[in-house]
């Protein structure tokens, strides 16, 4: 297994704007890397990149220490799982997963022949690895709970045992590095969740290095040690999934990630007597105890937010209640509309004096307040993020 390091990689198709832009990533061996962001972000570019299916247009990419940016794809020792399985149609899925091993280790007749004519030790070996083809491929059959399939070709099989098939296939390899480019795209809702867990289960029992390519961002907070979220060619924060959800580098990362995304309310911050306060959105609150520095922060064009379930309501609550509760009163709104979604609510309001929407996302068990509502919120739980380019008002600026 292998490390992968990319450094200041960049590609461009065209005379456009480049697909990917002076990325640098570390990937740990071992590790388990997401690349997610929407369509067109240059995810599926960077991974066919470290896969060799791409040039680069400038930079370095290595694999286990060793540069491979000019190297061919079959010398990289990496397999690659694809959204559309890319399974030879002809082949059962035996012959599918056994095709590049029996490449490897054998190749036609005549080739054999004459390997035992020139390098007969080293044809001995081969044809060693060559007879452990089947129970290679029983092996991780079984794992994969295709074992009985194997006979079957491709149209025989469904979406999901189709993938099982093409997932099996990187792995009777046995590469330094998986690649997956949206794996588990065509598979239904419950499948998705389903090869998740044995996606995850799989890294687990291989410690093989991974990248994953989803625009999907569930799928990354569930799957990656790590997530790279991209925009634009370009990683706007490689973090633990949890980090860049509870802490992200900008408002894009803020607003990609969750769902319902982040409420982001454009206001500005500002000084009143010892306060320090953001205004805007109809709502004046108390950032004093938000370990926001006030200095930098004076008169500055933001934007506050918070997330959907960082956001408490009470039907009627006096603000001194709210302080005893360790929270930052937020004002008063109206609910508009309320969603329930079975073990949640969401409650969308507009904010009193105002036209701002606000959605927050409560326990449907609790039973929600209706109508005008107070809201409020843990000082810790606010995020500012400079108007201008949207990075993080919280986080050191190294980050
Ligand atoms: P993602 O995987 O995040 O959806 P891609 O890496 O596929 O994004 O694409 C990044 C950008 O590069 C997009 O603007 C896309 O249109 C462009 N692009 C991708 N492949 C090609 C190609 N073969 N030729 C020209 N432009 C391409």
């Amino acid at each position: 297994m292998a490390e992968v390091s990319l450094k200041r990689v960049s590609k461009s198709y065209s005379s456009n704007q480049p697909a990917v832009r002076n990325l640098d990533l570390e990937i740990a061996d071992g590790e388990f890397l997401v690349l997610v962001g929407p369509s067109g972000c240059g995810k599926s570019t960077t991974l066919r990149m470290i896969a060799g299916l791409e040039d680069v247009t400038s930079g370095e990419i290595q694999i286990g220490g060793k540069d491979v940016t000019h190297v061919a794809p079959k010398s990289r020792d990496v397999a690659m799982v694809f959204q559309n399985y890319a399974l030879y149609p002809h082949m059962t899925a035996y012959k599918n997963m056994a095709f590049g091993l029996e490449l490897r280790y054998g190749g036609n007749w005549l080739e054999r022949l004459l390997r035992r004519l020139v390098r007969p030790q080293a044809a001995a070996e081969l044809e060693t690895r060559r007879r452990e083809i089947p129970q290679r491929i029983e092996q991780t059959a079984q794992t994969l709970g295709i074992a009985p399939l194997l006979q079957r070709l491709p149209k025989e099989l469904s979406g999901g045992e189709r993938q099982r098939v093409a997932l099996g296939r990187a792995i009777v390899r046995d590469p330094q590095l998986f690649l997956f480019d949206e794996p588990l795209s065509n598979l239904d809702a419950k499948l998705r969740v389903e090869m998740r867990r044995e996606l995850k289960q799989l890294h687990r029992q291989l410690s093989a290095t991974m990248v994953y390519v989803t625009h999907d961002q569930v799928e990354a907070l569930t799957l990656g040690d790590r997530i790279a979220v991209m925009k634009d060619g370009v990683i706007q924060q490689a973090a633990a999934p949890m980090e860049a959800y509870r802490n992200p580098a900008n408002r894009f990362v803020a607003s990609f990630l969750g769902s319902p995304p982040m409420n982001l309310i454009p206001g500005r911050v500002a000084r009143l007597d010892s306060q320090i306060r953001f205004i805007g959105g109809g709502l004046s609150i108390d950032l004093t105890q938000s370990g926001f520095a006030p200095a930098a922060l004076d008169q500055q064009e933001v934007e506050l937010g918070v997330r959907p379930e960082d956001v408490a309501v009470f039907a009627d609550e006096a603000p001194e209640h709210l302080a005893d509760l360790g929270l930052v009163d937020a004002g008063k709104a109206e609910i508009s509309l309320v969603e329930s979604l079975g073990d949640t609510e969401l409650l969308h309001c507009r904010l009193a004096g105002s036209t701002q929407e606000l959605v927050v996302k409560a326990d449907a068990r609790i039973g929600s307040p209706r109508g005008a509502i107070q809201i409020a919120a843990a000082p810790d739980q606010l995020h500012l993020f400079a108007a201008d380019d949207g990075r993080n008002l919280r986080r050191p600026a190294s980050n």
